[in-house]
């Protein structure tokens, strides 16, 4: 029986494990190694780890936990969650079909993206990427692509990212964009090519070129892209929480869901992509939430 089960090892999980094991309570914290970051060889912009490997980032996070034996890791993927009666304590089940109890249960299992074209996913984290504060600076000044389908998100980004670059050229997969859309790329003498992208091509995850329909070859290697965000799973609306539109999951400002004892930290309850340190902070305010709520109601 365990205090808390966190579900999640990223910088959330992480973050929220190492403040409730030095808060002596007994932790569960379970991942499958699936964080967000692992196509991308190096994090950036995390004081003190800035240019980290994600995996290192990960081991240092694991190893502190080492300090204190009431925490326990194990590398095990979730994939079901019950509750012994209505409010009840939390039934955690395995793939490995193992089961484990707790009192509350923190969700820190973050988000993935979703792309039009589905090759980009081999290209991204190496040439192509969606967060210019993480990866910009390596590719300030370069000519890049900005591949992006609604108008909203073209005009976002390269205003965006201008400041890193301003040799930028816009794909828009067959999407037309506004004559004012248009106009305003113009300006910046920002080429667009409104055609549908026939093929990336490139391998091991670095892009030689995009070819177009019409078979023109763009010569560009790197850029970003506007990737749609998904949970990968429905744990919170299986426990009855509530989702808003966006497909977040709704907390009050300490991380706490519509159902008791189940708690959110990390990208799960953002309404866009954030970064580690955000990440890692909202584990933080988690974990000092189920320990204030534990104290609470155990003193
Ligand atoms: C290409 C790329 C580059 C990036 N670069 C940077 C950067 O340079 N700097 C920066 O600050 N941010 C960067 N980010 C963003 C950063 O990765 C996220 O903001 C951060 O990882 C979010 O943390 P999280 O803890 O909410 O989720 P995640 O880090 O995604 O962690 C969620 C964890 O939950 C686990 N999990 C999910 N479901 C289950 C389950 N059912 N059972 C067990 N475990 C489960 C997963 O294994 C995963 O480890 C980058 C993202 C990408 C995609």
């Amino acid at each position: 029986m365990y205090d808390c089960i966190i579900i999640g090892g990223g910088p959330a999980g992480l973050g929220a494990g190492l403040t409730l094991g030095r808060a002596r309570r007994k932790v569960a914290l379970f991942d499958d190694g699936t964080n967000r970051n692992r196509v991308t060889h190096e994090s950036h912009g995390f004081i003190t780890r800035d240019g980290i490997k994600p995996h290192e980032f990960k081991g240092i996070g694991l190893k502190e936990l080492e300090n204190y034996p009431n925490v326990s890791y194990f590398n095990k993927t979730i994939i079901e969650i019950g509750r012994e009666g209505n409010e009840g304590n939390f039934i955690v089940r395995t793939r490995d079909n193992e089961e484990y109890v707790s009192e509350k249960l923190l969700l820190a299992t973050g988000i993935q993206e979703m792309f039009t074209i589905e090759s980009i996913r081999s290209f991204y984290g190496k040439s192509l990427f969606s967060c210019p504060y993480c990866d910009g600076w390596e590719l300030r000044d370069k000519p890049l692509l900005i591949l992006a389908e609604k108008e909203e998100h073209v005009l976002h980004m390269v205003k965006l990212i201008y400041n890193w670059s301003n040799d930028l050229m816009v794909l828009t997969n067959g999407k037309e964009l506004s004559h004012e859309g248009m106009q305003e790329l113009a300006k910046h003498n920002i080429e667009i090519k409104i055609e549908k992208i026939d093929e990336l091509i490139g391998e091991a995850g670095y892009l030689k070129g995009v070819k177009l329909e019409s078979g023109e070859i763009i010569n560009r290697t790197q850029g970003f892209v506007a990737p749609t965000y998904y949970r990968p799973n429905y744990f919170a609306e299986k426990l009855g929480c509530e989702i808003d539109e966006k497909g977040r999951v709704m907390t009050d400002p300490r991380c706490r869901a519509s159902q008791k004892n189940v708690y959110v930290a990390g990208e799960t309850r953002k309404p866009i992509p954030s970064s580690l340190m955000i990440a890692a902070a909202d584990g933080n305010k988690a974990a000092v939430s189920i320990n204030t709520d534990l104290t609470e109601e155990r003193f």
